[in-house]
């Protein structure tokens, strides 16, 4: 039985995206996004989102007004 629950792999999402979690829960991430549908959308978007940021801006700055914002828009859009 895996600890990992939408919870966990939301919270973790950006580190996971980013190569910044642990081998082991890298995995257990994984195997979740790849069974939950709400966390493989949730995933997906960000991919995306970050793609996008990355392309966009070079900036250092982690936009976190931005990724606040989004946060926003997907709890009130679900
Ligand atoms: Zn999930």
């Amino acid at each position: 039985m895996s600890e990992v629950d939408c919870n966990v792999v939301l919270e973790r999402l950006w580190a996971f995206l980013d190569g910044e979690t642990d081998e082991a829960s890298c995995r257990e991430l994984e195997a979740h996004i790849e069974a939950c549908l709400h966390c493989r959308n949730h995933a997906d978007f960000e991919r995306r989102l970050r793609a996008v940021i990355q392309a966009k801006c070079r900036d250092e700055r982690a936009p976190l007004a931005l990724r606040a914002a989004l946060d926003r828009l997907l709890s009130g859009s679900q």
